[in-house]
């Protein structure tokens, strides 16, 4: 019984003394600072003339090492704004669970349609919670702030005839 109570003595003292104590942990919101060229997911673009900038190339399919982007392509038609035929996508789709976030889909993408954002997607409750479907990759690249690249800025970097700053 004395053993007891000695024991609940010192856990009340224990308890309140930690209780008082300053915090040392950060809250969640104070540590989303992210770096500059940080990047989570993906969105779709639309062009200079308000049009899908993805001309269903299949270039970002092709490279992508993990085999998660699936692009069907519509008939090539003409663009209501240049006149101009041009190929359109009828259905794209990104899963994220076994994206390796290599950035490669978006460096080889001709027209900059396939971009990176900055934001995370939520937790999802089945895999299907983490298909990006084209409809959530046009809604991302309205909501969420863009990575810092797109395709055009990540091949003039490695363009071997770039001038390198000392
Ligand atoms: S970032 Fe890499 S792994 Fe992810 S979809 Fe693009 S090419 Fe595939
Ligand atoms: S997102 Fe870019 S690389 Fe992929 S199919 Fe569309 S135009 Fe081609």
């Amino acid at each position: 019984m004395k053993h007891y109570l000695r024991g609940l003595h010192l856990a009340l003292y224990e308890t309140l003394r930690q209780g008082f104590k300053p915090r040392i942990t950060q809250g969640m919101r104070s540590v989303e600072q992210h770096e500059e060229r940080y990047r989570a997911s993906f969105a779709l673009t639309h062009n200079e003339h308000g049009e899908q900038a993805c001309i269903a190339c299949m270039q970002c399919s092709n490279v992508c090492p993990s085999h998660v982007i699936e692009v069907t392509a519509g008939p090539k038609e003409a663009s209501p704004a240049t006149g101009k035929k041009r190929g359109w996508a009828a259905d794209y789709t990104l899963n994220l669970q076994a994206c390796i976030l290599c950035e490669m889909c978006v460096q080889v993408c001709p027209t900059d349609a396939i971009v990176m954002v900055k934001v995370q997607e939520k937790p999802g409750f089945s895999r299907e919670d983490l298909v990006l479907t084209m409809d959530k990759l046009y809604a991302n690249a309205k909501a969420r702030p863009l990575a810092w690249a797109n395709g055009s800025i990540l091949r003039e970097m490695q363009d071997p005839k770039r001038e390198v700053k000392p």
